[in-house]
């Protein structure tokens, strides 16, 4: 009997797994291939970074996802390289043929640069990152509360988030409501409400590719819960308690023990490897440029989609680095695979835009629908629902919601854990 035709899926976040999913009837042998063994809701990160969620909350085992896919297998492993010639990915322990292969690796974020910031400044991608953010939050309080020296405790108390986009407004409003709200009664020697919480943006304004109105409605709502928001300030320093920023021509230092890193795009260094062994063209940020039907020039066996790819046919500017074009080109992936094999020919992608949301806080929200813009308590109920919706098993759908209840009705956030390493002696 002749092999199936063999799909091999690097990557099982929104576009990977998406692709896997539309691909459950077609008569191939589909491999999911991701080095970790779950995928992973990136938009509730930072609910676990401050301790509202669980990790397991945001979280699917790939495995149990796709159970009932009979023509599907899960392999936990990393690729590490990619043999186009011979049609083979490399792992870090072995190798898999494949007919088609679609790369789904994502992308993360960048230091412009200066590499030498993560230590001080840890980005919000993985749930190890979201858990370390936890621990330093958490920290921070802890060891201010024993703290006498003022100088120290200020700087304790000073928490700078460098990036305006929706991951740093979310991050900012939250802690804005952990201080003022969550840990108000918690502690004896220090007034968490009393916390500097300082959002730094390069750009004229927050969520800059959000309409103007709604960044100035989201800045309002920042402000509201405590937020100082830095625009046109861009960080020049990061090093061991201090933030240098320069706003025009001055420049200032901010004494902090802790630094919050949400700005920079960088794809996925498989980008790099296709460059090299298949000839694409990668954009600034190391995105692969990808063919009208997502294929990359010259090797049509490849599929390359979501944070990873650029699309750029349909305005001219790259598709937004969100979940929506990962899991619509997943989509449209598993159908042209189909009617390859058909001998069919397939549509270019075309993405459709349902529209952007980003959330601030408690009732504060801003949602871009194309056709409406909402800004508070409309929009945060908007952002409710969509997120429940698109979370990927019932049961985390469940266990979100009544989490997200209880902090509502509480201002609890019960997943306020300080976990990891030994943190002794604190840094007074
Ligand atoms: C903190 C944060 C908040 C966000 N908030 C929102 C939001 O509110 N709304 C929204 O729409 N989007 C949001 N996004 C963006 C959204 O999550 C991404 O656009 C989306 O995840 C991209 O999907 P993807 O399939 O391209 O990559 P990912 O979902 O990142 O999946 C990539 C997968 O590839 C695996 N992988 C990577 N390298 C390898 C390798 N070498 N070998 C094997 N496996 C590998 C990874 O483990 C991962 O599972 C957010 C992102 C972050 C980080």
């Amino acid at each position: 009997m002749a092999q199936a035709h063999r799909v091999l899926i690097i990557g099982g976040g929104f576009g990977g797994l998406a692709a896997a999913q539309q691909l459950r009837r077609a008569p191939v042998e589909v491999t999911l291939l991701d080095r970790v063994n779950y995928h992973l809701f990136q938009p509730l990160l930072y609910q676990v970074a401050t301790g509202a969620l669980s990790p397991a909350n945001i979280a699917a085992p790939l495995r149990h996802v796709l159970k009932n896919q009979k023509n599907t297998k899960v392999l936990l492993g990393e690729a590490v390289h990619i043999d186009a010639a011979n049609r083979r990915v490399i792992l870090r322990d072995g190798s898999l043929d494949y007919d088609t292969l679609v790369v789904a690796t994502g992308a993360s974020h960048q230091y412009f640069g200066h590499d030498e910031w993560e230590q001080y400044a840890p980005g919000l991608k993985t749930i190890e990152d979201a858990t370390d953010m936890r621990r330093r939050i958490l920290l921070a309080f802890e060891t201010a509360e024993r703290e006498t020296d003022p100088e120290k405790l200020r700087a304790l108390m000073t928490f700078v988030i460098v990036g305006g986009g929706p991951t740093g407004a979310e991050l900012a409003g939250t802690l804005g409501e952990i201080a003022n709200d969550t840990l108000r009664h918690d502690f004896r020697n220090i007034d968490p409400s009393k916390a500097h919480i300082i959002l730094v943006e390069g750009t004229d304004r927050v969520l800059p590719t959000y309409p103007q109105v709604l960044s100035a409605a989201a800045k309002k709502m920042l402000e509201r819960l405590g937020v100082t928001v830095r625009t046109g300030a861009m960080v020049t320093g990061i090093s061991q308690g201090v933030v240098t920023i320069r706003e025009g021509e001055r420049t200032e230092t901010i004494p902090t023990r802790t630094i919050l890193w949400a700005a920079g795009v960088l794809a996925s260094p498989l980008g790099r490897v296709l460059k090299d062994e298949a000839g694409a063209n990668l954009d600034r940020v190391g995105r692969v440029m990808v063919e009208p039907d997502l294929t990359i020039a010259g090797h049509p066996e490849i599929f390359v989609i979501g944070d990873l790819a650029n699309f750029s046919h349909q305005t001219g500017k790259p598709l937004p680095g969100v979940a929506q074009p990962a899991i619509q080109q997943g989509h449209y992936v598993g159908r042209a695979i189909q009617a390859r094999l058909r001998g069919e020919k397939i549509k270019p992608f075309r993405y459709f835009d349902k529209g952007n949301l980003a959330t601030i806080g408690r009732a504060a929200a801003v949602a871009d629908m194309n056709w409406i813009r909402l800004s508070g308590l409309p929009a945060w109920l908007i952002w409710i629902f969509i997120h429940l919706l698109y979370i990927v098993q019932f049961q985390n759908r469940l266990l979100v919601l009544v989490q997200w209840a209880w902090l509502y009705i509480t201002y609890d956030r019960s997943a306020r854990l300080i976990t990891g390493k030994n943190p002794f002696p604190l840094d007074l």
